[in-house]
């Protein structure tokens, strides 16, 4: 848990089909394999969804391969339950003090999260822009215990058809800037199609587009640090109007499209600046925002 809240980000960007987009759920009977749908809560109508789970574990795979790449003892192994460099965090802090935990704890378990401490990032379902296309491709079903073709067993899939976009929402509660520079490179990597989502990524799908739209900054009016952030941000942004309680009121700055290349600019330097510190290099500034 997070007892005490510094400053929340949020980021809303927006998700496009570039390759037929294919995230599987139930399959229907007979029918071709569909692209998942939920009931959205705003309006109690089924639609396609990106389930915020899945998303996530696409963005923290790939963050920690980009992390490995700077260094390969920075990031855990979720799996590995060894007691190395790479032993999983889950595993690592089992029974540790919080303050082992906040030195220790690799950069994804801070971001994405682990058993030891929950993560800052917090991310909704996405759900679909309207006025999707579906398309039906046929396909040939692989066996999957030989790995050889099935006799007649074309089959046909429905994914989503190149344009198809996609509302998300994360939020980063007690932000430090290389957050929001991480999840800067996984998105370029997704739109270098280098990092896929769904289904059939061999075939050439799940390559999408992410666009950032707004990042939100917002900040307890009393507390009000702002230290973290760079001075032509807070100059630059749109105050947005304080909101909360009389007496605990929030004070946001809003950082528009025009502005978002510069910002993820600054927060990969955030992130590059860290490296060569080990783990330790990426533990909050403040104690009072870990449990
Ligand atoms: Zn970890």
């Amino acid at each position: 848990m997070h007892r005490q809240i510094h400053a929340q980000c949020t980021l809303e960007l927006d998700i496009r089909a570039v390759s037929p987009l294919l995230l599987q759920g139930q399959q229907e009977e007979q029918g071709p394999a569909s692209f998942y749908r939920a009931i959205d809560p705003q309006d109690k109508r089924k639609k396609y969804c990106i389930p915020a789970t899945s998303l996530k574990g696409v963005w923290r795979s790939a963050a920690e391969r980009i992390l490995r790449t700077m260094d390969d003892s920075l990031v855990c192994d979720p799996f590995n339950q060894d007691t190395d460099a790479t032993q999983s965090c889950s595993k690592r802090f089992e029974n540790s003090s919080p303050e082992n935990v906040r030195h220790g704890l690799c950069p994804a378990c801070r971001l994405f999260g682990s058993t030891a401490q929950v993560g800052v990032l917090q991310l909704q379902d996405s759900w679909i822009s309207p006025k999707a296309k579906v398309e039906n491709r046929t396909g040939i079903a692989i066996d999957r215990f030989t790995g050889g073709v099935k006799q007649h067993a074309l089959y046909t899939i429905a994914p989503l058809a190149p344009g198809t976009s996609f509302r998300v929402r994360a939020d980063i509660v007690n932000v430090d800037l290389w957050h929001l520079g991480l999840l800067a490179l996984v998105h370029r990597e997704m739109n270098e199609g280098r990092v896929r989502v769904g289904s059939g990524t061999h075939n050439g799908l799940g390559h999408v587009a992410v666009t950032w739209k707004l990042v939100r900054f917002r900040f307890p009016a009393g507390v009000r640090n702002t230290d973290s952030l760079p001075a032509w941000l807070l100059e630059n942004a749109r105050t947005a109007e304080t909101e909360g309680w009389r007496s605990n009121p929030w004070v946001s700055y809003e950082v528009m499209e025009d502005r978002l290349d510069k910002l993820k600019r600054a927060c990969v330097e955030e992130l590059v600046g860290k490296l060569g510190k080990g783990r330790q290099g990426f533990a909050p500034i403040t104690q009072e925002g870990l449990d």
